[in-house]
């Protein structure tokens, strides 16, 4: 068998087919290729241009749903047996090992239905096509069998379709494990959706339906395997959309629900209009959404608060804290003729008195300290003037805290619906995250987001790492040690004593401290780490290697997004409110005041992330709250048995079935598909369990010049092939008989 059959790369399709036409030997510069339109191509190789070119797979192999299963695996491979399923077929569902590859068709298929869960129910994952259901079943199984907590974690850039695939998975769990009694709670379960993508989806230039936090939610299960409950955590809810939008996105989907509804009699007190006559609901300058009826959606947002047992009380509370952020937004801040103050515009608009009334603090009290600031100082206390952009940004920073602290009841109190009194046994956890992003330009949030990346590749990789080596030691074959990417060093970095985070923290606390002045910091801290770079150009900004990619990230305004900082006596006032105003007085009272609620969950609770607002020196910093909360993630995902599942946004138009060859391998690189080709390719990704006589005898039929015995090892009980090989010996002997 000689493979003349290559790969060469190519500026447009990433990699392109070719063939080998006259025999080369080693040393010679140029290899004499043909393209696939018979053009005549001089290649040259050696060290100083380009390596020998990767071989192609026979074209039988070619369409396998396992990638692992290839001859040849590396980048080429993976992409054009993605793209050969993706495009002919219409296959979406590949797996890479034991990881599951969803592309995005952006079309509906009809592969979803009920039948199609209950065909899947049951089944062998390696029996049937691959698919999220498949991903689904093998952990309801595996929970059953090994009597363990498992989670899947979704992953993949903005708009590839994590949520999608988040939801198919629960809504398998809420048909195989619907309850037997008539609680419903698995309608509750899936209830939840329409609320959080509510109030933390947006339409952003990706998505229109971009979620804008992260969501780990845990299904749990009695001893009959039957749901009986559901807890979620949130993390990092992009706050500042709240106030800021940039163009042709939109604000959180419910502000436009809501302005939609404004004319119905029940929305009357709200005293809104339309969305484009608030700042925050316009100023991506389109309002709408193709396809989506705003006014119908708030209907479906009511229901599903409805079934979760939050009272109409509740619901119009809420409706009132959402519109009183939109009339926050549109309060006018002019300033005073001396430049160095402001003034609200009371007399000429009635945002400010609705503000009041709807949430019901005391109007003069809010007017006023909406343009000053109380300052303390060792000696004393006093009031200082804020200037118009001062006050502007106290006013955002209010906003955002509003809906931040409004999103968080929301959560506690679906899963206090969604929680049972009844013993739970086990859980399944479904992980929807932001997948690693770069952008033109990064700032704290991609910060935030690749480090959950980096955090979750290493528990990938640790996870592949140790199932492998318990394999071969159960099968005693000598273990050929696979060098792993091990990125305990750039989560040091970021992390560690004296890392990215505490150098931040530790100038936030400076009362100069500004951004240069830590970017500084970390080039005198850091320059000696392999995955911390300075840009030559900059002296703001820095790189960090990352597994993915390399990132640049400009250092400005990671200070007052780690900080986060509301003005403790705007805060005070809403804290005042009283109990007529139960829910808002609810959202303002500081957690640690109050005993958190009993739980007789046997599993670990999130601990609730608790911003103390008023007293500045005291509040945790974003980043110190976000590396606790992954702590408690990754604590959480260790304890069970995680299945992977990648999503790829096949193409930037929403195109169904279209494939973007280089738009897929910048994905298939950040998000570990290819590392996990690496390390499958080093190892024996492949194991026959049949009994070992039976594979001798077909081993029997091969002359030793087609067996590698470098390919193979013999454990106990299986055999274990280098990968693509059992393929290979399948077509050997397809060819003979
Ligand atoms: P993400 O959560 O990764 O940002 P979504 O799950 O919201 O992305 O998906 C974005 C859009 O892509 C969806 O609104 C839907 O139109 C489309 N989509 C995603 N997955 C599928 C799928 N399996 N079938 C059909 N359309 C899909
Ligand atoms: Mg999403």
């Amino acid at each position: 068998l000689t493979y003349t059959r290559v790969w060469i790369p190519d500026p447009d399709h990433v990699w392109r087919a070719a063939e080998i036409v006259r025999d080369y030997k080693e040393g010679e510069p140029v290899l004499h290729l043909t393209l696939e339109d018979d053009t005549p191509l001089e290649y040259p190789v050696g060290p100083k241009s380009n390596p020998l070119p990767f071989l192609r797979n026979p074209d039988i192999l070619v369409g396998e749903n396992d990638l692992t299963a290839l001859s040849y695996l590396h980048e080429p491979a993976v992409l054009h047996n993605l793209k050969v399923r993706f495009l002919e077929p219409n296959h979406i569902y590949t797996y890479c090992g034991i990881v599951l590859v969803a592309i995005n068709p952006y079309e509906q298929l009809h592969i979803y239905g009920e039948e199609v869960i209950r065909a899947y129910s049951g089944q062998n994952m390696g029996d049937m096509d691959p698919h999220i259901f498949a991903v689904a079943e093998e952990a309801y199984k595996q929970m059953a069998r090994d009597e363990r907590n498992q989670s899947i974690i979704v992953s993949g850039e903005s708009g590839a379709g994590k949520t999608v695939s988040a939801k198919y998975a629960m809504r398998f769990f809420a048909t195989v494990g619907g309850s037997t009694s008539d609680t419903n709670v698995e309608e509750k379960v899936l209830a939840s959706s329409p609320i959080m993508e509510a109030i933390g989806n947006a339409k952003t230039t990706r998505n229109d339906n971009s979620s804008r936090f992260g969501k780990y939610i845990e299904i749990g299960f009695n001893r009959q395997y039957r749901i009986i409950g559901a807890n979620m955590r949130t993390y990092l809810l992009e706050k500042s959309r709240v106030v800021f939008q940039a163009e042709d996105e939109r604000n959180y989907h419910i502000f436009y629900q809501l302005c939609a509804s404004a004319s119905l009699p029940e929305y009357k007190d709200l005293c809104l209009g339309n969305a484009e006559d608030f700042t925050f609901t316009s100023m991506g300058e389109n309002i709408f959404i193709e396809g989506v009826n705003d006014a119908e959606d708030l209907e479906k947002t009511r229901e599903a608060f409805t079934l979760l047992g939050i009272k109409e009380g509740n619901q119009s509370s809420i409706f009132k804290v959402i519109a009183s952020i939109l009339h926050l937004g549109n309060i006018e801040i002019c300033s005073q003729r001396d430049g160095e103050s402001c003034h609200v515009l009371v007399r000429h608009d009635l945002h400010l008195k609705h503000f009041c009334t709807l949430l019901g603090v005391e109007l003069k009290q809010m007017e006023h300290w909406l343009c000053h600031r109380k300052l303390v100082t060792a000696t004393e206390t006093y009031v200082k003037n804020m200037s118009t952009k001062q006050a502007e940004n106290a006013r955002d920073a209010l906003a955002k805290h509003i809906y931040a602290r409004m999103f968080d009841w929301i959560v506690e109190h679906i899963n206090k619906a969604l929680h049972t009194s009844s013993k739970q046994h086990s859980f399944i956890g479904v992980l929807d995250i932001y997948g690693f992003e770069t952008f033109e330009v990064n700032s704290f949030e991609q910060f935030c987001i690749n480090y959950a990346n980096e955090k979750l590749q290493q528990q990938f990789n640790s996870h592949v790492f140790k199932l492998e080596q318990e394999e071969y030691m159960k099968e005693q074959i000598p273990w050929t040690l696979i060098d792993f990417y091990d990125n305990q060093p750039c989560i040091d970095l970021i992390e560690a004593r004296l890392g990215i985070l505490d150098l931040l923290d530790e100038e936030c606390k400076v009362p100069k401290g500004t951004d240069e002045n830590w970017a500084q910091k970390l080039y005198k801290q850091h320059s000696v780490s392999a995955h911390f770079q300075k840009p030559r150009m900059s002296n703001v900004s820095f790189i960090i290697v990352h597994f993915a990619d390399k990132v640049e990230y400009q250092s400005e305004g990671f200070l007052e997004k780690n900080r986060d900082t509301v003005y403790g006596e705007q805060i005070n006032i809403l804290k005042a409110i009283s109990s007529q105003f139960q829910l808002v007085a609810d959202l303002f009272h500081d957690k640690d005041d109050v005993a958190p609620p009993k739980s007789s969950r046997v599993n670990v609770r999130p601990a609730k992330s608790t911003p103390k607002a008023p007293n500045k020196e005291h509040k945790k910093t974003v980043g110190h709250q976000f590396r606790s909360s992954l702590h408690l993630l990754m604590e959480t995902l260790n304890a069970t048995t995680p299945h992977y599942v990648r999503c790829i946004k096949p193409n930037d138009l929403k195109e169904p079935f279209m494939f973007d060859s280089r738009r897929a391998v910048q994905q298939l690189r950040a998000c570990g598909v290819l590392e996990t080709i690496r390390i499958s390719a080093a190892g024996y990704p492949s194991r026959l369990l049949q009994p070992v006589p039976v594979l001798l005898r077909s081993r029997d039929g091969l002359t030793d010049k087609e067996l590698d015995h470098d390919m193979f090892q013999f454990g106990k009980t299986k055999i274990f092939f280098r990968a693509g090989q059992v393929a290979y010996l399948e077509k050997l002997r397809a060819d003979r008989f």
